[in-house]
């Protein structure tokens, strides 16, 4: 694959280049090429809290549908702060904690990845500080209090606390603050305090690697009934629980094994980067201080719609994702909020929980295929298998609007999106 480059000499990147950032033990798996990197008895411990998180065959949302192929989903919404997140908040917090790390600072838009972080910290004494975007610190309390209930320490970005933040403020106090602008103020924060590392919640090879571990129990899980998916779905924000889900199933694919097996991953089209961007280099933030990374983009200057589901907000897609895609191992699809919308409120009614509206992404889809399989369809149907990568019960506002009939869909401007792919890096 092709390799991240430097932000300011864009060469490749080292190792030892990513060390002030990030545990060493991460960047280690970050560029390993082992096969299998078993999991610690420690991380093992505390995903024992909620996992193995349950497999479901969602036999009334098929009725309802009237179809013959078969659904299966897993849910992550079991993790204490539930979603998925925890997978890799956990394995991160323990490797910084045994590497001597006292404090771990993020940035977080909606609140899902900062809650995720706060509650891993608590397992092994490290200090969390999350820097949130400010319309959501101001519209999304329930989960800035979670955040705070388990320790961590909250500040709305731009914050006070940076220059960069003191900035942006000096020239406008009433900034709404974009997830951009928290990296960007979280990377300074680490800078300059000791023992301190960052930790990001999606994107980086590790952080797909820890998320695999839903894969391997849905496998095991599906085994244990003898069956085997066709179709694989999970939604995609930058990537972390798509993978999660499918790529111990497409390791089986590239084999050889199960090589009519179709993965999906979906996307909102307020951030379309896999089915109207391109692959190119561009920077992973929008002030462009990360690294330059290969993968589709929208680019890094694009500002996505503020729908409901505000981790598919992002202007990007993991490398290991785009590389998939664009070799055509995998497809692509991308929903409008009203769609999604429609369909978790159906599956809310058929199977009894509340999807969030990330998730709900993948609900739509999985409805979508079902439903090319009547009841009576000749030929045989398939089984297929999507991530329910969360609840919903802190996204209430989003299904008030729903039912109220007054959530908007947002057109996507494909000249827009041309002429800020122009702001990329040309490389
Ligand atoms: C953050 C989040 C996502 C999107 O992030 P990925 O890294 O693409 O998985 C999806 N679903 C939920 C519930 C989330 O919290």
């Amino acid at each position: 694959m092709a390799p991240p480059l430097h932000p300011a000499t864009k060469e490749p990147i080292r190792p030892q280049d990513l060390e002030p950032l990030f545990a060493k033990e991460l960047i280690r798996q970050e560029v390993s090429t082992e096969r299998f990197i078993p999991i610690p008895d420690e991380v093992l411990d505390i995903y024992a809290k909620y996992r193995p998180t349950p497999i479901f065959r969602a036999t009334r949302l098929e009725k309802a549908l009237k179809t013959s192929a078969k659904i299966f989903y897993k849910f992550e919404g079991v993790s204490p702060p539930g979603s998925h997140k925890p997978n890799t908040a956990i394995a991160q917090a323990y490797y910084n904690a045994k590497e001597g790390v006292e404090k771990l600072v993020t940035e977080t838009g909606a609140g899902q990845w900062g809650t995720a972080l706060a509650y891993a910290g608590t397992f092994f004494d490290l200090a969390v500080e999350v820097f949130m975007v400010r319309v959501s610190y101001d519209q999304k309390p329930y989960r800035r209090t979670i955040m705070q209930l388990y320790g961590a320490e909250v500040h709305p970005s731009p914050s006070t606390i940076t220059n960069f933040g003191k900035q942006i403020l000096s020239t406008e106090p009433d900034h709404p603050g974009s997830l951009g602008i928290a990296i960007s103020e979280a990377i300074e924060r680490v800078m300059t305090q000791k023992n301190t590392k960052y930790s990001l919640g999606s994107v980086l090879n590790h952080v797909l690697l820890h998320q695999t571990i839903i894969g391997i129990e849905a496998k095991k899980q599906l085994e244990l009934v003898d069956t085997q998916p066709d179709i694989i779905i999970g939604c995609l924000g930058g990537g972390s629980n798509f993978a999660g889900i499918s790529y111990p199933f497409l390791m089986e694919k590239l084999r050889g094994k199960n090589e009519n097996l179709k993965v999906i991953a979906v996307e909102s089209t307020a951030a379309p980067k896999l089915t109207k961007g391109q692959v190119r280099y561009d920077f992973g933030d929008s002030a462009g201080m990360t690294p330059l990374i290969r993968m589709y983009t929208i680019g890094h200057k694009y500002v996505p719609a503020p729908v409901h589901a505000g981790g598919l907000r992002y202007h990007g897609a993991a490398p290991t994702v785009s590389h998939l895609l664009e070799h055509q191992v995998i497809t692509a699809e991308a929903y409008s909020q009203k769609e999604i919308f429609e369909a978790a409120h159906l599956f809310a009614k058929t199977e009894g929980i509340i999807p969030a509206p990330e998730s709900a992404h993948a609900v739509t889809s999985a409805i979508r295929h079902a439903r090319r399989f009547k009841e009576d369809a000749t030929t045989e149907a398939p089984t297929i298998l999507f991530n329910l990568s969360g609840h919903g019960l802190l996204d209430l506002l989003g299904y008030e609007e729903y039912l109220n009939k007054r959530l908007v869909d947002y057109q996507t401007d494909t000249e827009q999106i041309k002429q800020i792919l122009l702001q990329t890096p040309n490389l």
